[in-house]
């Protein structure tokens, strides 16, 4: 079991999606001015809307802020000797997970996650009994939240599961903040249990952020272009941006609820109050990462083993030691830690890491440290969080941001998938969905 992966829980939902056909009649390099489609972000979502649109033959820009494509995907692939990737790393519930398509569309090879957890609490890995124990209340908690969601249509998890000792208390962290990246407090039941099964979890050795740059690579993008309003007033929706304007015959948006939320892209007209209550009640959840290499050998476990726990301090933890075989570390953190050490900045995240490692592997490992780098995410002002989380008594609102607003102006992303949401396999729908969407615009219907 690894990380980001909603373990021991449900069964899968997910229908697959058909694979869009990838004749590329345009290049990256020649991005048109007007397009048929502006399609507003190149993450998954927006690079899958494309290529969606282009195999029908239909002219596409997308325009993105950033300097690159791939959005919550990025892979470093030198600096710590193995693929980090930044952001999304796994494909759970691979059976029937929409991303699935992506690896086969960009040719790369998926293999099956084996590592096995290994679990401690204050730097003592647990006693048999206490693995039975663990299962057991995890396997509980689930069938807790299923019984009450028969009752009522939504609450707060954490009103449920209170936890009574450690082992409790790391149980239920792994499913609110390493898991879904809020409290239990602030998680609601119905989003938590939408979510189809973590297992059969797959990743790709170029790591996700390489493959999805990969497969988006044909696409013709504006980069380094922000966009600052979308005016779908006219004939044509008029996308402005910060270099300059973009007329086409609709426009697919694809930011992260916790950017729209920000009011920094206008609309006009406005977009609908149901529109803008449902962003609002789908803020950005917290969840970083911090990649460790070591100067020599310092963790004596297998290569790729999951490592959860609880600090001394009470704190939860997720890591894989030793990924890829090399003499480095993955530390995951979410919820309110997360936030905090996010908040605190400069090397707070990487400390508490190694802190948390030495607990575990001895004091030996602090003077080892060769590299490190932890992610914010939220601080990244072009995503503000690691995915979308619906407050309790919301979950329906994905749909409600999904809805196309003025009639050519669409919605895609990982926040909009009523089942995928949170995931890359939910932006890959999305994308789908919101570029079919797009083609029964009358004006792209007579081209
Ligand atoms: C740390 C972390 C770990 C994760 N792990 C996993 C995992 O293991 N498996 C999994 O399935 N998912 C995982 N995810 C979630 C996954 O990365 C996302 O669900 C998915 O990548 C979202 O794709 P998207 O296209 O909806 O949004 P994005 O990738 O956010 O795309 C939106 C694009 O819009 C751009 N943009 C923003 N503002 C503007 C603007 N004003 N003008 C123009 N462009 C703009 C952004 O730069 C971005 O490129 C993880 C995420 C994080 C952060």
């Amino acid at each position: 079991m690894t990380p980001f992966g909603r373990r021991l829980f449900l069964s899968a939902l997910g229908a697959g999606v058909a694979a869009p056909v990838t004749t590329h009649a345009q290049r990256a390099a020649d991005p048109p001015n007007n397009p048929d489609v502006a399609i507003i972000g190149a993450g998954v979502a927006g690079v899958t809307a494309a290529r969606a649109l282009m195999a029908t033959g239909k002219c596409v820009l997308v325009i993105e802020a950033r300097d690159r494509i791939g959005g919550r995907t990025f892979t470093d692939p030198t600096t710590f000797g193995f693929a980090f990737d930044h952001g999304a790393q796994w494909i759970e519930a691979g059976k029937t997970n929409p991303a699935m398509a992506i690896v086969r569309e960009a040719a790369a090879k998926a293999s099956l996650d084996r590592s096995e957890q290994a679990i401690f609490l204050a730097g003592k890995e647990l006693s048999k009994e206490d693995y039975a124990r663990f299962e057991k209340i995890a396997q509980n908690a689930t069938r807790k939240i299923e019984e009450v969601l028969k009752k009522l249509p939504d609450f707060v998890v954490g009103k449920l599961l209170v936890p009574q000792d450690p082992l409790e208390r790391l149980a239920y962290a792994m499913m609110g903040p390493l898991e879904q990246g809020v409290e239990n407090g602030e998680l609601s039941a119905r989003d938590f249990t939408r979510q189809p099964e973590a297992e059969p979890q797959y990743s790709v050795a170029e790591g996700m952020g390489a493959m999805i740059a990969r497969w988006g690579a044909k696409v013709p993008v504006k980069l380094g272009a922000r966009v600052v309003r979308v005016d779908s007033t006219g004939t044509q929706v008029m996308v402005e941006t910060t270099a300059g304007q973009i007329r086409a015959s609709a426009a697919i948006v694809t930011l992260p609820t916790g950017v729209l939320a920000t009011g920094k892209i206008g609309f006009s007209p406005q977009l609908s109050a149901a529109k803008r209550d449902a962003i609002a009640q789908l803020p950005m959840a917290s969840f970083n990462k911090v990649a460790l290499l070591f100067s020599r050998q310092v963790i004596d476990a297998p290569a790729g083993r999951n490592v959860t726990g609880l600090t001394r301090k009470d704190l939860a933890f997720d890591s894989i030691v030793r990924p890829a075989n090399r003499e480095a570390a993955l530390v995951f953190v979410g919820g309110a830690l997360a936030r905090a050490l996010e908040d605190e900045g400069g090397r707070a995240a990487v400390t508490f890491a190694v802190s948390a490692l030495a607990e575990i592997y001895g004091n030996d490992l602090r003077g080892a440290v060769a590299k490190s780098h932890a992610t914010q995410w939220g601080k990244d002002p072009y995503a503000t969080g690691s995915w979308s989380v619906a407050r309790p008594g919301h979950a329906d609102k994905r749909l409600v941001v999904a809805e196309p607003h003025h009639d050519r102006v669409f919605f895609a992303g990982e926040a909009t998938d009523p089942v995928w949401a949170t995931r890359v396999g939910g932006a890959y729908a999305s994308g789908l969905r919101a570029a079919k969407e797009a083609l029964a615009v009358p004006a792209l219907q007579r081209r």
